[in-house]
């Protein structure tokens, strides 16, 4: 029986239990990188979500922007591209158009300091952070890390691709979507 996704949060918040984050709605210094999803039924339920979700207008301009980067990280190779900042073409002012379907790298992202986050987000070289952004920025990512694998090890795996990449596959084989977006380029 596959996880749901009430499934996979509980799961999530067991491990976090008592701790206290500075995460909150609307801020989003996290959805400005490359995230890695390894079961593709998410990022079909993601391209539902969004296309039910948008304006025509605004789906036309999702399709042209995840196609737009998904092409330029591909371009760049993935380890450079990690080193940049892509903001996600699922954000709309700062808050995910499709939260509840939000790919399990996104629900691992715990961080007790925005500022930290901004500091990552504004500085592409680690070494540019100071000795505690440092700290708290290795502590975000192993602990990501960590829930990722938890969470993985217990669903199927498809093979790991990038969120963008899987969005323009996706809608590569679904003729519709790219009619619909009126973006086959
Ligand atoms: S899918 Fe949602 S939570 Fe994840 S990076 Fe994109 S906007 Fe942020």
């Amino acid at each position: 029986m596959p996880l749901s996704w009430t499934d996979i949060d509980a799961l999530i918040e067991a491990e976090v239990a008592g701790e206290r984050f500075a995460c909150r709605a609307g801020c989003a210094w996290c959805c400005h990188q490359l995230v890695v999803l390894t079961n593709w039924d998410d990022g079909r339920e993601i391209l539902r979500r969004a296309r039910a979700r948008m304006s025509p207008a605004r789906y036309r301009q999702f399709v042209s922007e995840v196609r737009r980067q998904a092409r330029a990280i591909e371009a760049l190779g993935h380890a450079e591209a990690e080193g940049r900042r892509w903001p996600c073409p699922l954000l709309d002012n700062d808050r995910c158009t499709v939260y509840e379907v939000r790919p399990v790298a996104c629900r691992s992202v715990f961080s007790r300091n925005a500022d930290t986050c901004r500091a990552m987000m504004e500085h592409e070289d680690f070494a540019a952070l100071t000795e505690t952004q440092q700290r708290e920025a290795t502590e975000i990512g192993e602990r990501a890390f960590r829930l990722q694998v938890m969470i993985n090890d217990r669903r199927r795996i498809d093979g790991p691709v990038e969120l963008r990449a899987l969005l323009a596959r996706l809608l590569n084989e679904d003729p519709g979507s790219g009619r619909e977006s009126g973006t086959e380029d």
